[in-house]
């Protein structure tokens, strides 16, 4: 249950209202969350309780949400979050492309693909200066010089920027110099990690864990949001099933039900899904027309020379012609 606090409510009058829910013996947490004071009921509150808290000068309302996730859950924000960093926006009425390298490898290297993806449509850069690679003795990243040039090619294109981060260190690290930090499929259930990006104040890219149901993904995102970070993009990037032809397998349901639950706007990675670059466009395609408010997508100006995933980066050329299709399906989609 979410209890809802007045705006104007003096924080001394709070003390009554943690002690009516220590008497009842129910365990709550107390954040921030549409600009108020909310807390949140980790059990449903009996009638007695719920009349006692509703006669407290400091209450407003108290909400019932079914959800396990009640502040990820669409009941609670009926008209949807829209995540908007200068031309970049990402909610029900705008879609943007996040598109660049997999990894950081030079200034020449990202801006050239800056200004081309920039040139075909996309709206935000992406390229890991942090990079979790399965084996120790693949490129790791460039890191901190790596955040730089991402921030000098921000400056230079005006793009936005969207960048991983694997430890709370790194998070802090990327906030500085990044406009949104990602937080990729292998530490989407780091508990600690998510607790730092609910701290953090700038927008989070949430990848779904690969072998996450839907409802771990939410809770997922949740740690987030109880933190008092409502900046979450949810963002489905496959996961692992028996198939072997495709890297992970992309759910075509998902976007349809992530927003069937959750106010969060919902972009899909297809690179990261297809692990090959003749199935990116199709995936794209399919994710535009579920209705995804976004796309993520690897594009690599020499993608035979690539540092990491040049198997499944598309080229400029490529990536343009891929987003001219989307936005005829977006029309023809209505969406
Ligand atoms: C990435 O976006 O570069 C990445 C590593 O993605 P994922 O966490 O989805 O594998
Ligand atoms: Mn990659």
């Amino acid at each position: 249950m979410i209890i809802n606090i007045h705006l104007d409510a003096p924080p001394e009058t709070l003390g009554q209202v943690a002690d009516s829910l220590a008497q009842a013996n129910i365990r709550a947490r107390q954040t921030q969350f549409g600009g108020r004071t909310v807390i949140v009921t980790e059990s449903n509150l009996d009638e007695k309780t719920c009349t006692t808290l509703l006669k407290m000068q400091a209450v407003e309302s108290i909400v019932e949400i079914l959800d396990p996730y009640p502040l990820c859950s669409l009941q609670t924000r009926p008209q949807r979050t829209t995540i908007r960093i200068r031309d970049f926006a990402v909610g029900p009425n705008d879609f943007s492309i996040i598109a660049g390298p997999c990894t950081v490898e030079s200034e020449k290297q990202v801006l050239t693909t800056a200004e081309q993806v920039k040139a075909a449509g996309a709206k935000a850069l992406r390229g890991g200066a942090f990079k979790p690679r399965t084996s120790p003795y693949a490129f790791q990243g460039l890191k901190l010089e790596g955040l730089k040039i991402l921030q000098k090619v921000s400056r230079e294109t005006g793009l936005v920027t969207v960048t991983e981060a694997m430890s709370s260190e790194e998070v802090k690290m990327v906030s500085e110099y990044a406009d949104v930090v990602q937080i990729g499929t292998r530490n989407a259930q780091n508990y600690r990690l998510l607790e730092t990006c609910g701290e953090a104040r700038v927008p989070i890219l949430l990848k779904r864990g690969f072998s996450n149901s839907l409802d771990e993904f939410l809770m997922a995102a949740e740690y987030i949001l109880a933190g008092g970070n409502e900046q979450v993009i949810l963002c489905e990037r496959g996961i692992r099933t028996f198939e072997t032809y495709v890297r992970y397998t992309l759910p075509a349901g998902a976007v349809p039900a992530l927003k069937l639950t959750s106010h969060l706007p919902v972009i899909v990675d297809p690179s990261h899904a297809a692990g090959r670059a003749d199935l990116v466009a199709s995936l794209s395609y399919a994710s535009v027309a579920s209705g995804a408010d976004g796309l993520l997508v690897e594009v690599h100006p020499d993608p035979k020379h690539a540092l990491c995933d040049g198997r499944q980066s598309l080229t400029p050329d490529e990536f343009s012609k891929m987003v001219r299709i989307c936005e005829g399906i977006r029309k023809a989609v209505g969406c």
